[in-house]
């Protein structure tokens, strides 16, 4: 057999193991069309992409297998992170592929800040060291090589400031015109300095990231010469769930509570995905046996007390959001009222036995500064949700009983926080709360530096 034919033959084996479905009536739709339609044609609901029962991956052969060990698949350059898992993702053709490379990043134990909360095993899981400095790139990468494989020249998104920085980036690399609409005045300066650097066409607009996201689809929906990569486009999603093979693989096994700042509710249903995926496929060394196959963690979503519509709607046992016109947080990556994702994000959370709960901007810079401080990792304001979910729950004064049954049920067990962006995209937000008397003026010379010293200590 030649190779073009047996690659050809891979090619659709490939294709028919995924299907573009609604995440809401079950409808299927031809993937390659997706474009020219962003949601479920018949009832209007979020789409997602789905593995068939077929793609057990089996008929590979041992030596196809994805594995931690030296049985990796992947035929690409960049064999490492996303698309070290490229079986699991529906981009066809490998030429176009756009990858710096992203995700692999480093899950770090924090021993410090678990003794400090009184918790026994805590991991961060630290996005913030993807090539744009957020999560958003495990998405772009797959966005943007779609994006390439469906023919699309221009793409545009709405965003509150990582995902522009992340598309900017991937749209450069792609030879892509990107467009971006950005809520006037409420993103982080980090994050617009590298929408600009990157060659983006910016739109600064008057109202609010629901706003621009509205606009943003409208545009996207007028033909198909503009693709919407905001996180309602499915192919991110199956970008942003290697996240939770990663953490399987750098654990050795599945975690019991994962914990994650939620905005628009794309990234807990991606890691939820993953995590089902993982128990569908059974395709992690580690987790091949029935009982590590059953295991599935808990999926908890922390929101800001000020743009918390999936918390509310969770603690009412509510199975839809309300829509919060007017959000505010200073964790402006979490400043969302309409969540686009919310169906997925609750979907993620119920299923899992988990729940979402909310927490204050100023238990959130607390905590942004607390994490910095004990474990040395300097994360953006909303990354820190879950810290403070846990440092409020841990909290000794804390009389709640529900606060007390949460705390007892995560402390012995494995928790991976997910820090989603970089602190260096925001030193804005920890210079506003300077404490004056961590940085001291001397004169230059060593007798004042120790009069100093001597004085502080
Ligand atoms: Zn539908």
């Amino acid at each position: 057999m030649d190779t073009r034919k047996s690659e050809n033959q891979e090619i659709e084996q490939k294709r028919r193991s995924f299907t573009l479905s609604c995440f809401i009536c079950n409808s299927s739709f031809e993937i390659d069309d997706y474009g020219s339609f962003y949601y479920c044609k018949k009832c209007g609901g979020v789409l997602e992409i789905r593995i068939t029962k077929s793609n057990d991956l089996s008929s590979l052969g041992d030596e196809r297998r994805l594995s931690t060990g030296a049985k990796t698949l992947s035929r690409l350059h960049s064999s490492r992170g996303v698309w070290k898992y490229s079986d699991l993702i529906p981009v066809w053709h490998e030429t176009n592929v756009v990858s710096m490379p992203e995700g692999e990043t480093p899950l770090v134990e924090c021993r410090n800040l678990a003794r400090a909360l009184g918790f026994k095993s805590l991991y961060v899981k630290f996005e913030g060291l993807n090539p744009t400095g957020s999560f958003k790139d495990r998405g772009m990468t797959v966005g943007v090589s779609k994006a390439n494989e469906l023919g699309f020249k221009k793409l545009i998104c709405a965003s509150t400031g990582n995902t522009s920085a992340s598309l900017a980036a991937y749209s450069a690399k792609a030879n892509l015109k990107c467009i971006v609409l950005i809520p006037k005045g409420k993103i982080a300066l980090g994050k617009v300095a590298q929408a600009v650097a990157y060659g983006a066409e910016i739109f600064q607009v008057e109202g609010n990231f629901d706003e621009c996201l509205r606009m943003a689809t409208e545009i996207a929906e007028q033909g198909r010469e503009i693709l919407l990569l905001n996180s309602v486009n499915p192919f991110r999603i199956e970008g942003q769930k290697t996240a939770a093979f990663e953490i399987t693989e750098q654990l050795g096994f599945v975690p019991d509570n994962v914990i994650l700042p939620v905005g628009n509710g794309g990234n807990i249903s991606s890691l939820w995905k993953g995590f089902k995926e993982i128990n569908q496929l059974a395709f992690i060394e580690t987790v091949k046996d029935i009982e590590q196959r059953e295991r599935s963690p808990r999926m908890i979503g922390i929101q800001a007390e000020g743009a918390s519509p999936i918390a509310r709607a969770f603690r009412s046992g509510a199975k839809s959001i309300e829509i919060e016109k007017e959000p505010h947080t200073d964790a402006s990556a979490i400043n969302i009222g309409s969540p686009v994702n919310w169906a997925k994000a609750l979907g993620a959370i119920y299923e899992s036995h988990g729940y979402s709960d909310s927490v204050s901007d100023y238990e959130i810079f607390e905590a942004q500064r607390l994490l910095a401080s004990s474990e040395g990792l300097f994360v953006e304001p909303a990354s820190a949700t879950p810290i403070a979910y846990l440092r409020n729950i841990s909290s000794r004064n804390s009389q709640e009983s529900q606060s007390r049954d949460q705390y007892e049920r995560l402390k012995d067990s494995t928790i991976v926080c997910v820090a989603t962006g970089n602190g260096l995209k925001d030193p804005n937000t920890v210079m506003r709360d300077l404490d004056q008397n961590q940085i001291k003026v001397v004169s230059a010379d060593a007798k004042s530096l120790e009069k100093s010293l001597f004085v502080s200590a």
